[in-house]
Formats: structure tokens, C-alpha cells, sequence
């Protein structure tokens, strides 16, 4: 488990160590990983020292994570196409999401994939707050006004949103990250912080071996937007990640995959803890 763990080139990971300390490696700045055989016979001796601050790289910070879409949205027609504000301009409160050809649904790769990253983050001490409580075929929601609005509401640190793209371009694959364009009176006020937390998402999965997106005007894996709710609506930085292609039959392969998953929610994790460390 642990070898397997650690070939995955992983921002944090578990040791099975004795409880009392708690350890997690990371590769963020400041924070060089050890051999796991070596730290668990020091700490077996020293049960009583406390956990050096690195190891908790997030300690006191909030982080929400947005798996974008809902299972059962598709079930709820009318509830999900009912106009919300979404910035200066109102769109439907949310949308179906897309799949991959063999029916595998965005929403459940969000979900997935916010699981991993979610105990990834509160291994590294953050508190995660997510913007659904459940992956459901009868559930529906919450719009993206809601979805945009909770780092606000709970004071995080910064707010990623997660989705999986749905391209029939003729080869199309790749990931891209979606920044907020600065809209004054709606995200003037974290565009900028927005941007970074956006580059160190890019960076992170570019880290990761994740191309970037081959069809998204500019090639370099970055896309500024004004007409997002989710990202319009928050008050804290916020970015959306689309993980790759759905549709692209390689890139579903990956997504299908525990061990695939584990790699796009590790790298988030990585581009979080990165960006927050540089605050
Ligand atoms: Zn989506």
C-alpha cells in the first residue's frame, strides 16, 4: 500500500506510523519528504515530541472544494434550469455535466475525485468544506450561485472547483484551469490572488504529467472567464480546474481509474498547498 502510494509521486501522503505522530510528507517548500522506514523509528522513540509544523503545512486553513454538477441533475430539469445570478448576468442554476463515452459521469468524477483531495487536505491539517454532501441520482444542485457564494460564507482560504470537460474536437485532450476575469463590482477584489492560486493549479498538474489542453485558444492551459457563477459569485480566490477531456478515449481511461483520480486529486492538493505556503 505505502510502496504503491509513493510511486504515484504524490504532494501528501500517509505514513503508517504510530498515531501519536500523525505524519504526513509533502514536497511543498520547506518541507523535504523522508524515508517513511526512517522517521517511523525516530518517532517510535520520541512518541511525546509534537508534530513538527510541516508536517501540517495547512494547519488553520479552509479550503473548499466544488465538485462541480450533481448526479441526479439530469432527473431535475426544471429545478436546474431556473435562472440565478451568475454576475452581472443571470444563467441556469447548473447543468448536467458530461460523461465520458461509456456513461461514466462528470459528477461522479468530481466527487471522486474531491474525496481523495479532501482527505489529502485534512491529512495536511486544513478544515475542507465541500459544496454537495452527497453523490446522488436523486439529488440535484446546489446552483452555482450557492456554489460560488460558500467560501464567503465560511471564511476560506481559497476555493477550487472541479470538473471534467466534454470536447468532440477531433483529438482534443488535456487539462486547462479557469481563472475569474476581474468584473468590477463582482471580482475585481480577487482576480489577482484568483490568477495565482489558477498558475499554481497548472503548474501542479503540468507536475503531475498531465498535458494541457491541446483545443483551448492559447494551448498554455490557463483560461480567463467572465460569465462562470461559480467563480463570480465567491468572495475568496477562486479557480476551476477541467481535469482533461472526457470524451478523449485515453484521458477516460485515467479518469476510470482509482489510481487515476488519486493522480488529479494528489496534484491539486500539491497546487493548493503551494499557493497557500506562498501567502
Ligand atoms: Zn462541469
Amino acid at each position: 500500500m505505502l510502496a504503491r502510494l509513493l510511486t504515484l509521486g504524490v504532494a501528501c501522503l500517509v505514513v503508517l506510523l504510530p498515531a501519536a505522530t500523525d505524519a504526513v510528507t509533502t514536497d511543498a517548500p520547506g518541507g523535504s519528504p523522508q524515508p517513511a522506514g526512517r522517521a517511523a523509528s525516530r518517532s517510535a522513540a520520541r512518541v511525546e515530541t509534537p508534530v513538527p509544523a510541516a508536517a501540517r503545512p495547512l494547519a488553520g486553513r479552509t479550503v473548499v472544494l466544488d465538485p462541480g454538477h450533481q448526479l441526479g441533475n439530469a432527473r431535475h430539469p426544471r429545478e436546474i434550469d431556473r435562472l440565478v445570478q451568475a454576475g452581472p448576468s443571470r444563467k441556469p442554476c447548473n447543468t448536467t455535466g458530461t460523461s465520458t463515452d461509456s456513461g461514466y459521469p462528470e459528477a461522479t468524477l468530481t466527487w471522486q475525485v474531491a474525496m481523495v483531495a479532501r482527505r489529502d487536505l485534512q491529512q495536511a491539517g486544513a478544515r475542507v468544506v465541500l459544496t454537495r454532501s452527497s453523490n446522488s441520482a436523486s439529488a440535484w444542485g446546489p446552483c452555482v450561485d450557492a456554489r460560488g457564494r460558500l467560501g464567503g460564507r465560511v471564511h476560506a482560504d481559497l476555493t477550487v472547483s472541479i470538473h471534467g470537460d466534454g470536447s468532440y474536437a477531433r483529438g482534443a485532450r488535456g487539462f486547462h484551469v479557469i481563472a475569474p476575469a476581474s468584473v468590477r463590482g463582482w471580482t475585481d477584489d480577487i482576480a489577482a490572488p484568483s490568477r495565482r492560486l489558477a498558475l499554481s493549479l497548472r503548474s501542479a498538474l503540468g507536475r503531475a504529467r498531465f498535458p494541457r489542453a491541446n483545443y483551448i485558444a492559447g494551448g498554455d492551459g490557463l483560461d480567463v472567464r467572465s460569465d462562470l457563477g461559480t467563480l463570480n459569485l465567491s468572495d475568496v480566490p477562486v479557480a476551476m480546474v477541467e481535469l482533461g477531456n472526457m470524451r478523449n478515449a485515453t484521458e477516460a481511461r485515467g479518469m476510470r481509474s482509482k489510481q487515476g483520480r488519486a493522480r488529479y486529486a494528489h496534484a491539486l492538493t500539491d497546487g493548493i498547498t503551494r499557493y497557500l505556503a506562498a501567502r
